[in-house]
């Protein structure tokens, strides 16, 4: 519990999150700004992150995304990504400088500040405003003095979006806006696939394509540009790191340290295949666990009813949202799996219910 008194109130010990509209006002008085995402920025983190800082250059804001990891290269094309500071390379300092200074701190697809890792405690010490745009379950939104959470949402870049719209500046929508927000929606429903793909999602698709929008190409530089290594690796894996459960309808990859090294496999390489066994006829929960060295990390999938948020939490430090989650834990790999199997056997019940 914040112990300050209402009139000294920090920002960051708000405890209630103002809705993201009483921002409006303020958005054409130039503000320093930093935006940031969770550790490891999917497509749809640093879609949103860019989506949004080519929005909010246009006030004449001075505007900085900091990312808390490196990230994958198939996200290198997209419009303003070489400007972007890893929070763990030799830019740290700067970095710092920009969250220490800035009057509004955008924290995007991320539930808790721990998503962000070594950041974090710089975040909760700056004296600007947090400000959350995400989508997953349970935010930490004491944390925020403005912000939107919706688990309806598609994605954190259809959320951008939203703001654009909603803000009455929906002309300042330009090609790159549109491709990043794009590649963010369009990845995290999976290709327009997952239920979150609502008429909303598509609409907004439509919006953006009368603006120029070249979707084919954002699909090649996203899921065309891997290394010939990175599918040997996967070959290896489905051949000799695939279990299957079947009285359980589960599916677990287990990836030791040694497997990354001898595939030299890099940031992104791992992202998606964890659907290769939730593709498999009768899977409902699909695992990966992966030792990266410092943490085994590991992501979860679901089809229908089983709620991967609650088990990442429960058993992996983790969540995420229903149907998509992940988590991390400090134990060997082999605990780690064994911790795994013990948490399928205790959710026997709801993973055997499974309707097909
Ligand atoms: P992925 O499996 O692709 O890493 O993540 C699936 C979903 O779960 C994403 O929305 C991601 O943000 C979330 N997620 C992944 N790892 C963690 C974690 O360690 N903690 C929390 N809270 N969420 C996670
Ligand atoms: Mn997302």
């Amino acid at each position: 519990m914040c112990s300050h008194k209402l009139e000294t109130l920090p920002y960051f010990c708000a405890s209630i999150m103002q809705p993201i509209q009483n921002l409006f006002p303020q958005l054409e008085q130039p503000k320093k700004v930093v935006i940031t995402m969770h550790q490891k920025p999917d497509a749809d983190a640093m879609g949103s992150a860019l989506g949004l800082y080519h929005f909010l250059v246009q006030f004449g804001h001075s505007v900085q995304v900091i990312s808390p990891t490196n990230w994958a290269a198939f996200l290198n094309w997209m419009p303003g990504c070489k400007t972007v500071l890893d929070y763990e390379s030799a830019s740290v300092e700067k970095a710092n400088t920009f969250i220490r200074e800035a009057d509004w701190i955008f924290c995007l697809d991320f539930n808790v500040l721990s998503r962000t890792k070594r950041m974090e405690e710089n975040l909760v010490k700056a004296g600007g405003q947090r400000i959350l745009i995400d989508h997953h379950r349970e935010p930490q939104t004491e944390m925020f003095a403005y912000g939107i959470s919706d688990t309806g949402k598609s994605s954190t870049s259809e959320m951008v979006y939203d703001f654009i719209m909603a803000s009455g500046h929906q002309s300042k929508i330009n090609k790159e806006i549109a491709e990043c927000l794009y590649a963010g929606t369009m990845t995290d429903t999976g290709s327009f696939r997952f239920p979150s793909t609502t008429a909303s999602v598509h609409h907004m698709v439509a919006h953006l394509k009368e603006l120029g929008l070249e979707h084919s190409l954002i699909h090649e530089e996203l899921f065309d540009n891997f290394l010939e290594n990175r599918y040997r690796f996967i070959g290896n894996i489905l051949l000799n790191r695939m279990e299957i459960f079947y009285e359980y309808n589960t599916a677990l990859i287990a990836i030791p340290q040694a497997d990354l090294i001898k595939y030299d496999i890099r940031t992104g390489d791992t992202e998606g295949i964890v659907n290769f066994p939730l593709s498999i006829k009768g899977i409902k929960l699909a695992a990966i666990i992966i030792d990266r060295g410092e943490e085994r990390k590991s992501s979860f999938r679901s089809k229908g009813g089983f709620d991967v948020n609650t088990f990442a939490r429960k058993y992996f430090n983790g969540g995420g949202h229903f149907n998509a989650a992940g988590g991390f834990n400090k134990e060997p790999l082999e605990e780690v799996v064994a911790k795994f199997k013990q948490a399928m056997k205790e959710n026997v019940d709801q993973l055997r219910s499974y309707q097909f």
